[in-house]
């Protein structure tokens, strides 16, 4: 295996951008490390809680006149800032697969996809609506009227950073908040990037910041009394620190979440398809999706079939160097990242868990990376540590089920309710399935195609609250205020 070297040309120049000006964060240094050969690409350095005051400044002094800036005018700056992703989407689709080994196949997506996202929510942004509502009693104009919050911190995680911020940027701007986001440490090139492309489309300064940093810099932001309110994209345990931070000002958040995804596979389903899907979906962001399907629940009577067929597929799809077109699948984040899997995979084979293919780390050229194989292990018992909780690499579990209603017990049966996917070709039945699994998102014969800017994604149960994605993610970032006007005549008049 040979690696392509990351273009440090194409790297951003700063770690910080605040009021439109690009500079170094003021804490410490972090080395970026290339998840694909353990090698460093360069120093981050990390913002520290005064940068964070100094973007929420920015932020706050902006917030006036962006929200009251026309929502055409709004809406005309995000199409700009759109063309300028598009004609960027190379740089950004590298910049996205070295911040994270994510292979360069799909961070081609994200690019377009963000491009995408501003379009639609830049739609929406002249078309924010109030309503007239009926009144009681005496004569009156009543009517609802939505606004922004006004700063929208947001949280980002390593995994797919431009994906997430493009999510939460986009509705929050066209619904007329300004923002400080925060770059995760360890994979913030292509957020600063975007950061850059902000400036160059004319945005005024401070309506989006940027600030690379830690989990200090979360804290900083969900405590400081000038955001409005927060969107964390993260992990559960996270998420509970960022809430108990938050009521200290009861400040809102909305909560995207991990997910354990089940994918059903009923024996009536198109098989090939189902398995192809079934793969892909699970190994996608090298199996460090929130919403990869990598719970694999298949009906007992083409359960070995579907293994091997699993199997064989598996055994085609390229292992690599992210940079490579042709790859499929690159590293996951860190070493210490792959230990943890590894562990995972001992316990499962402790418990039952039959390894059918991978297992192992990558050695020989790909022994600096942080590789492991597509890992399919086989007879999990849906209660075991695999199936409950979020592994975050290429490894399927798969469990088989006897009947539609054992099938929903198995799928709802963890913490999480991110995604389910079902593979039927019985129109009922995925009218059951897709009423009683308890997901946000719910994919019939597909493995994410659906996740589109119009669509709300989100979680239920430990999976988070809040919509992104559609109108309901543009209301995620609107505050309602009803409004009634007296009309009774004066005494007299
Ligand atoms: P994480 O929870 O460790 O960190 C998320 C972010 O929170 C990071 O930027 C981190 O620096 C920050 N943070 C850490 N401590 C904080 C604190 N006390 N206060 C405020 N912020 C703090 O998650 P991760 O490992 O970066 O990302 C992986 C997780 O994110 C997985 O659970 C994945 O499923 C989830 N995720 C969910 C979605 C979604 O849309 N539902 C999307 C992507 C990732």
């Amino acid at each position: 295996m040979s690696y392509q070297a990351p273009d440090k040309n194409l790297l951003p120049r700063s770690s910080v951008i605040i009021n439109g000006a690009l500079s170094q964060g003021s804490g410490i240094s972090l080395p970026h490390i290339y998840p694909a050969t353990g090698q460093v690409t360069g120093d981050i350095h990390l913002g520290s809680p005064a940068d964070i005051d100094a973007a929420v400044a920015a932020a706050r002094k902006a917030a006036p006149s962006w929200r009251a800036l026309p929502g055409d005018k709004r809406r005309d700056l995000m199409f700009k800032l759109a063309a300028l992703i598009e004609r960027d989407a190379a740089t950004l689709t590298h910049l996205c697969a070295v911040e994270n080994g994510n292979a360069i196949s799909g961070t081609m997506y994200m690019s377009y996809d963000g491009a995408q996202k501003f379009r639609y929510f830049g739609g929406w942004a002249d078309k924010i609506q109030g309503a007239v509502i009926s009144t009681w009693g005496g004569p009156a104009h009543d009517y609802v009227a939505y606004e922004p919050y006004g700063v929208i911190g947001a949280i980002i995680p390593w995994n797919g950073p431009f994906f997430a911020t493009t999510m939460v940027v986009a509705p929050a701007l066209a619904a007329g908040n300004c923002l400080v986001v925060k770059a995760p440490e360890l994979a913030p090139y292509s957020v600063l990037r975007l950061g850059e492309l902000f400036i160059e489309a004319g945005f005024p300064p401070g309506v989006f910041n940027v600030v690379a940093g830690g989990p200090d810099i979360g804290a900083a932001m969900v405590a400081h009394p000038g955001i409005d309110k927060i969107q964390f994209v993260g992990s559960g345990p996270t998420a509970k620190k960022v809430l108990r931070t938050a009521a200290e000002t009861l400040k809102p958040c909305g909560l995207e979440l991990g997910g354990k995804s089940a994918v059903i596979v009923f024996a009536d389903a198109d098989l090939q398809f189902a398995a192809q899907r079934g793969l892909s979906g699970a190994i996608s962001a090298n199996g460090q999706g929130c919403v990869n399907g990598t719970r694999l629940l298949v009906e007992r009577p083409i359960y070995d079939q579907y293994l091997a067929m699993l199997g064989g597929i598996a055994g085609h799809i390229k292992i690599g160097d992210p940079l490579d077109q042709s790859t499929i699948l690159g590293p996951v984040i860190s070493e210490s990242a792959l230990n943890r899997i590894l562990g995972i995979i001992g316990q499962a084979k402790q418990e039952g868990g039959r390894i059918v293919t991978g297992g192992e780390r990558l050695g020989g050229d790909a022994a600096n990376g942080f590789y492991l194989p597509i890992t399919i292990v086989a007879d999990v018992a849906n209660d075991s540590n695999i199936a409950q909780h979020e592994v975050f690499g290429p490894v399927l579990s798969v469990t088989p089920f006897d009947s539609e209603e054992e099938a929903i017990e198995l799928a709802n049966g963890t913490a999480y309710g991110l995604g389910a996917y079902v593979h039927t070709q019985n129109l009922s039945r995925a009218h059951r399935m897709a009423s009683a699994l308890d997901s946000g998102m719910i994919h019939v014969n597909g493995s994410g195609e659906g996740m589109t800017p119009c669509a709300p994604f989100g979680g239920m149960k430990q999976s988070g609250y809040g919509r992104l994605g559609g109108e309901a993610g543009l209301h995620e970032f609107l505050r309602i205020k009803n409004v009634w006007m007296g009309l009774a005549k004066p005494q007299g008049a």
